[in-house]
C-alpha cells in the first residue's frame, strides 16, 4: 500500500533507480523537486536531455564527449606515443585530475569477466589493437582496476601487444587491491603512475 499519490510515487520510484539512492533519499529528492520552481526543474530536465542528446562516444578512444574525436584525441599537444587503457569513462576523469599523464586514452567499457559472460570481444580490445597498427604508439599503460577481472584484462592485452614491439606497463601497486581507480585519491594515483612497471 502506498501513502503517496500515484505521480509522487512514480517520481520516488524514478529516483530510487539511481545508483546509491535508497528509499529515504528518493523521497527527499522527490519532495525537493516538487517544491522547486518550474525554472529549476525545467533546467534539470534539460541538462539530462542535453547530455543524452549531445554526448557521443569518441570513435578513436571511446571516451564520452560532446565532439568526435574527443577533446583529448584532437589535442595535438598530447603525447601520441602513449595510450592509457582504462575500463570506464570515469577513470579518464580520475587520471586527468592528477595532471601527471599527457598521453592518449582508450576506454574498454568493461573488463574480461568469464563469470559474467564477458569475453574479450565484448569490450573494446579489437578497437585498441587497430589503433596500434600504424606503429606510432610506443607504450600502452594498462590502468585497469586492480581486481581479478582488471588484472586478467591487463594480462590478456599485454600478451597481444608485446609481440607488436610495444611496451606494456601496469600502474605501480599502492592502489588498494580490489579497489576502484575512480575512488583512488589523487596522490596515490599519481605515485602509481610514476612507478609503473613493464609487464
Ligand atoms: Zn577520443
Amino acid at each position: 500500500m502506498s501513502y503517496y499519490s500515484p505521480s509522487i510515487e512514480k517520481l520516488i520510484e524514478s529516483f530510487e533507480k539511481l545508483p546509491s539512492i535508497g528509499n529515504k533519499t528518493a523521497v527527499r529528492l522527490a519532495f525537493y523537486m516538487l517544491n522547486a520552481s518550474k525554472e529549476e526543474t525545467d533546467s534539470f530536465i534539460k541538462s539530462i536531455q542535453d547530455a543524452k542528446n549531445n554526448l557521443k562516444l569518441c570513435s578513436k578512444c571511446y571516451n564520452i564527449s560532446d565532439n568526435d574525436p574527443c577533446e583529448i584525441c584532437s589535442n595535438a599537444q598530447r603525447d601520441q606515443s602513449k595510450i592509457c587503457v582504462v575500463e570506464d569513462v570515469k577513470d579518464v576523469v580520475a587520471i586527468e585530475k592528477i595532471h601527471e599523464y599527457k598521453g592518449l586514452y582508450h576506454v574498454l567499457h568493461g573488463s574480461i569477466s568469464p563469470m559474467d559472460g564477458i569475453g574479450p570481444d565484448d569490450i573494446k580490445i579489437k578497437e585498441l589493437l587497430s589503433r596500434l597498427m600504424d606503429g606510432s604508439v610506443k607504450e600502452v599503460i594498462l590502468a585497469t582496476n586492480p581486481k581479478v577481472e582488471g588484472e586478467a584484462t591487463a594480462m590478456y592485452i599485454s600478451k597481444l601487444i608485446k609481440p607488436m614491439g610495444i611496451k606494456a606497463t601496469r600502474l605501480a601497486h599502492g592502489i588498494p587491491v580490489g579497489g576502484d581507480l575512480e575512488y583512488t585519491d589523487e596522490f596515490t594515483l599519481g605515485k602509481a603512475f610514476e612507478g609503473r612497471t613493464e609487464l
